[in-house]
């Protein structure tokens, strides 16, 4: 029998080695360079790293050969020595092997071909098919082939059907990398992934790259679930790569890998290792826990039943939901999309917030009933451009069912997370008062879509959209309401349907906005639960205080606040910049953040404003 298939039936899990490429860098490799073609070149790199990872502990060593196939050899104009980088790659890891005295089995590392494949690309899957037997076969002599890092899985059954013609009594490894949502590039959910690698023939099935153990472990216990027969491979990276200072770090440390060493292999793995930024520390560290660890039962398979595993949003809540949640004042402010094409504006204005401390930028809706870009586009334009979070501002007023969830599904595609649901300004009032004022859904109604169908996974006729949304959504809330009764009605209703956060309109008396909460936490038993992002309309004129006094419903100015800005006459904006520094810091005492809404453009004012209550 097969040696590494004798190994497998071992209770204690079988160790493989770390990064290569991780290493090869740190040898002073440059990653544009052709890390394959070292196995002709340098050798002596390449063996050394085997030799690392065999004395940390490793019992199966991957050749140098990841990107040994002719597609992406093609790209360094190496494709006519396909043949040669393979064979010279099994024969360092057999080198360092047999110098080493020790048992290590030799692994023949088969990477994806680098092109996509139809129906999402040109290549066939013949095409695909021969490219990898051409590797394959140079690979001859290896104990296992491990088909690792793959993205679509037409491409790995493709891989593992060339494996079984090219050389059939090699046991053939088959796993694949999955993106922070658990799925595959191409979206494909773990148990489909298991069924289809097993179903092909793979001996051992599995997962790699991707993210750190915490997300590795959980994928594991799916595919384990879907196919409880199978044999398993984890090789987690040492979590999400982040760019610091221009060099791509990881952050997971050897001890963290020790103890999931032991979590690994609770959860049913066969082999485990690691992938990008694991070193020989990292290895050696997990032998320490596979040496020593006594009597490990591993756990039935389904401990996590399905149900909680899909409906749960496994991606992390957005930073204004953790900012929040860990109790941090918040800053948000309000920009108006543009009229035409012209976004630079919007971007330079967004950066200068960012710079000014800003936590998120909320971007309004053809406010006013006036005709602006769609706020979904702005925030991915904002999101992209300045890297800074971004609040959608989604009114349901002038979209049906269909514009709804479509529009909710594009902003989710686009990474926007936080949304912010009111009902709109009706279109009688902006510059197309004849256009259609149609809605289906009231605010309650669509946080309650958002809540109970789109993060469960649910469209509104509970047909499922394939994975849950992970929207934080917001509502509206007027602290100075001229009813208080039906506001708390309203307030409570919102609740209800599941609104996590809310936003209120400008005030200027913070003493009565507080007084409005004490009488909802009176009525209602409770205080209110949910963070309330303040509303703060810095004054800027004489005349625009004047205007919002007298013309817009909601907003009452005290007394005192209008005499100073008429004393301030020509200084009126720096006036009001004090006026509003001085109602955040009251907020601050019974708040948990603002929401500053800038006027006529001027987002210097509320940069200032942002900047002196932070120092
Ligand atoms: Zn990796």
């Amino acid at each position: 029998m097969n040696k590494f298939l004798t190994l497998l039936q071992s209770p204690t899990p079988l160790l493989a080695d770390g990064a290569m490429g991780t290493l090869l860098h740190a040898h002073g490799v440059e990653h544009t360079h052709c890390f394959d073609e070292l196995n002709l070149t340098e050798p002596a790199k390449v063996a050394d790293v085997h030799r690392q990872y065999i004395e940390a502990g490793a019992q199966i060593i991957l050749t140098n050969t990841f990107g040994a196939n002719r597609y992406k050899l093609h790209k360094h104009g190496l494709d006519d020595q396909t043949a040669e980088i393979n064979r010279a790659g099994v024969e360092v890891a057999r080198r360092v092997v047999e110098e080493s005295g020790k048992p290590v089995l030799v692994a023949g590392d088969v990477g994806p071909l680098g092109v996509r494949i139809v129906p999402y690309g040109r290549v066939q899957l013949h095409e695909a098919r021969e490219a990898f037997a051409e590797q394959i076969r140079a690979l001859a002599g290896v104990d296992l082939l491990v088909i690792e890092t793959m993205t679509d899985v037409y491409e790995t059954v493709e891989a593992i059907a060339a494996a079984k013609t090219a050389l059939p009594e090699t046991p053939i490894v088959a796993t694949m990398t999955f993106t922070r949502d658990d799925r595959t590039l191409l979206g494909d959910d773990p148990a489909k992934v298991a069924h289809a690698l097993a179903e092909a023939g793979a001996d051992v099935i599995g997962v790699n790259c991707s993210g750190g153990p915490a997300q590795l472990i959980r994928i594991l216990r799916e595919m384990r679930r879907a196919v409880p027969t199978s044999r398993f491979w984890i090789k987690p990276n040492a979590g999400w790569p982040e760019h610091v200072g221009g060099r791509v770090m990881y952050a997971a440390a050897p001890e963290y890998f020790r103890d999931y060493a032991l979590e690994f292999w609770k959860a049913g793995a066969n082999v485990m290792g690691g992938c990008c930024g694991t070193t020989p520390e990292h290895i050696a560290a997990m032998r320490k826990t596979l040496d020593s660890a006594s009597m490990v039962t591993v756990e039935p398979v389904g401990m996590v039943t399905v149900q909680a595993a899909q409906n749960e949003p496994t991606e992390a809540p957005s930073q204004l939901a953790q900012k929040l949640a860990a109790g941090k004042f918040v800053f948000a402010v309000e920009m108006d999309p543009p009229r035409g094409l012209a976004t630079q504006k919007l971007v330079a204005a967004a950066s200068l917030l960012k710079e000014a401390g800003a936590d998120v930028i909320d971007v309004a809706d053809s406010p006013m009933a006036r005709m602006r870009m769609s706020a979904w586009a702005v925030c991915d334009v904002i999101q992209r451009q300045v890297e800074i979070e971004t609040t959608l501002h989604f009114p349901t007023r002038g979209r049906n069912l269909l514009r709804v969830q479509g529009d909710l599904l594009a902003a989710h595609a686009l990474g926007i997370r936080n949304v912010f649901v009111v009902m709109g300004d009706p279109t009688s009032i902006g510059d197309y008062p004849e256009a259609a004022d149609n809605y289906d859904l009231v605010p309650s109604g669509l946080i309650k879509l958002i809540k109970q169908g789109f993060n469960l996974g649910l469209d509104h006729s509970g047909t499922s959209i394939g994975q849950p949304t992970a929207f934080f959504a917001g509502s509206a809330l007027n602290l100075c309401p001229p009813d208080p009764e039906s506001e708390i009605k309203n307030l409570k209703r919102k609740l209800k349907a599941g609104a996590d956060f809310f936003l209120t309109q400008p005030i200027y008396d913070p003493k009565k906005a507080k007084a409005f909460l004490d009488t909802f936490a009176e009525a209602n038993g409770a205080p209110l639960n949910k963070p309330v992002l303040v509303g703060v309309l810095p004054l800027v004129s004489v005349r625009h205080a004047n205007f919002l006094q007298n013309e817009v419903p909601g907003i009452v100015i005290p007394e005192e606040t209008m005499e100073r800005i008429h004393k301030a006459g020509e200084m009126a904006s720096l006036e009001g910049v004090k006026i509003a520094i001085e109602l955040i810091q009251q907020v601050k005492e019974w708040g948990q953040g603002v929401y500053i809404m800038p006027q006529f453009h001027r987002y210097d004012l509320v940069a200032e404003i942002i900047e002196t209550v932070k120092s």
